[in-house]
């Protein structure tokens, strides 16, 4: 529910009503809405936001709580941009930091950044232009922990102050946004509690670790659910199964590796936790559910890591990486029907009408837009721009302002379709792939210079990406473009999670 709580000290307009704050015939009201249209492409505020911009720019102290995405950045990147000096911003995530950093670079505002991992030449510029009357700073982003510990930021900081360059301090996020884990975390739990109450199922997971993980958190929450993988003792196996088969524990929690060679008739659900190696395990997985000819439910947790996790795991295999790929189109795909793109990998006839509702692209059939990719495979380098090492950013490029899902889901376009090529290194730490684990290191590098989203190659470009944090990057020309079975175009898909019933 939103909440605004203005708290105002001793300020003269501190007698100001809360309509008051509304008004639009402040000193700066003019500036505000030229620059909210001309630069931030903005054509109007959404409630709340006004009276808070006023508030601050007004010199007085306010607290805005309102829900992701209401539009609490822009209450203070706006006044940033119509007062003179520098807004300092303590954020505590650096990836919301650099989401930020992105999108205010991509409208030419001038903003930068200071965490732990900055280079050394970074903090001496961003300190540089802190008191420097010339540098055009506006925007000032750092972590929490250097305002506490960094004794040379605050000396640097009450210089700025005394220039009279230190316009405001915004606080954004005074607690961190949930982790998508956390969040995938509670879907399951809500899953498992709720929908399938009192019903029997199966967790995939891609590792032995991540099962081990994943019912210990499970438990804590008070679910009754136990692993079920290779490594058990024969007899904790068939103990676990068989509380299973009596419907004493609601799931187990297996890994995509292990055959289970169960025939549970009851099984109501198969969530996919991690993606599967391929359509064929994946058919085979999500056939466990529902072999009493009742309905039962297929949930995918699907997201753009557990391409980069499990390539590593297959790419050793003849067809690994393609028959992953194929899998990942079926995960990318936005709108048709999941039947009919089953049926048609396996040569089979199907007709979308009759999934009747079935799946959840046939349930709420969504609108489709196409996009073109080709642009952002110019600009994946701008997205991941000042998100490595620096010695991986490219200075000269620009960014653009993609969220980060739609980031993702581009680079698994470009990745299925050939355009970008993965590329693997083994480090003497990491084990041999197969053997449970995945190996570190993803590397995807190598891309060809797209002129347009088409077969057509131009010469090849050198290009770098960095998808984590531990990477190297390789560059060299990309493979042949390998078509995507079902051939449809590429569209975005925004959730990271669908459902598939079969009967
Ligand atoms: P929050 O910090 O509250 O989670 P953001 O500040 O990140 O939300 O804003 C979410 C999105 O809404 C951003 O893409 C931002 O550009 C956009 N936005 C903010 N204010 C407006 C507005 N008045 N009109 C249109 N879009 C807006
Ligand atoms: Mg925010
Ligand atoms: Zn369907």
């Amino acid at each position: 529910k939103e909440k605004l709580i203005y708290a105002i000290q001793q300020q003269k307009s501190a007698h100001l009503a809360r309509n008051d704050w509304e008004r639009q015939d402040f000193s700066w009201s003019k500036e505000l809405e030229n620059v909210q249209k001309s630069v931030f492409k903005i054509p109007a505020l959404r409630e709340h936001q006004l009276p808070t911009i006023n508030a601050t720019l007004s010199g007085v102290d306010c607290i805005l709580i309102m829900p992701t995405g209401g539009g609490k950045s822009l209450c203070f990147q706006l006044p940033a941009l119509v007062s003179k000096g520098i807004t300092l911003v303590v954020s505590p995530l650096v990836s919301l930091m650099e989401d930020q950093m992105m999108g205010l670079k991509a409208r030419g505002i001038n903003a930068r950044m200071l965490c732990a991992s900055s280079t050394k030449e970074e903090v001496n510029g961003v300190h540089g232009d802190m008191i420097s009357a010339s540098s055009g700073l506006k925007l000032l982003y750092v972590t929490p922990e250097k305002l506490a510990k960094s004794k040379r930021f605050m000396t640097k900081l009450q210089k700025m102050h005394q220039m009279g360059r230190f316009a405001r301090l915004a606080i954004d996020e005074v607690r961190p946004k949930p982790s998508v884990q956390a969040e995938c975390m509670s879907q399951l739990q809500h899953l498992l509690e709720r929908e399938f109450k009192g019903q029997s199922g199966i967790i995939y997971t891609m590792t032995i670790k991540d099962a081990v993980e994943l019912v210990k958190e499970l438990r804590s929450k008070n679910l009754r659910v136990a692993p079920y993988h290779a490594q058990l003792e024969a007899d904790v196996r068939s103990k676990v199964h068989r509380k299973w088969v009596e419907n004493e524990y609601q799931a187990v929690v297996a890994t995509i590796a292990f055959g289970m060679g169960i025939d549970k008739p009851d099984v109501r659900f198969v969530i996919h936790h991690c993606i599967s190696k391929s359509m064929e395990n994946f058919y085979q997985e999500s056939g466990r559910a529902g072999r009493d000819a009742k309905p039962a439910k297929c949930i995918v947790f699907w997201r753009f890591a557990d391409l980069a996790r499990q390539s590593t795991m297959v790419f050793t295999e003849q067809t690994g990486l393609e028959n992953l790929y194929g899998l990942i189109s079926y995960c990318l795909d936005s709108h048709r029907c999941r039947r009919n793109m089953i049926a048609e990998h396996f040569d089979e006839r199907w007709e979308t009408a009759d999934c009747q509702g079935m799946c959840d692209h046939c349930k709420a059939p969504r609108e489709v837009k196409n996009l073109d990719i080709a642009k952002y495979g110019q600009k994946l380098v701008d997205l991941f721009l000042g998100k490595g090492p620096a010695k991986m950013r490219v200075q000269e490029a620009t960014v653009t302002g993609v969220t980060r899902d739609r980031a993702e889901n581009i680079i698994a376009f470009l990745l299925i379709d050939g355009f970008l090529k993965e590329d693997f290194h083994f480090t003497p730490y990491s084990p041999k792939a197969g053997a449970g684990i995945p190996p570190s290191p993803l590397i995807v590098g190598g891309i060809r210079k797209l002129s347009s989203f088409s077969e057509e190659s131009a010469e090849s470009d050198k290009i770098t990406l960095a998808t984590k944090q531990n990477h190297s990057v390789t560059s060299n020309e990309a493979n042949k473009g390998t078509k995507r079975k079902g051939g449809s175009k590429p569209t975005t898909n925004n959730s990271d999670q669908y459902t598939h019933s079969s009967n």
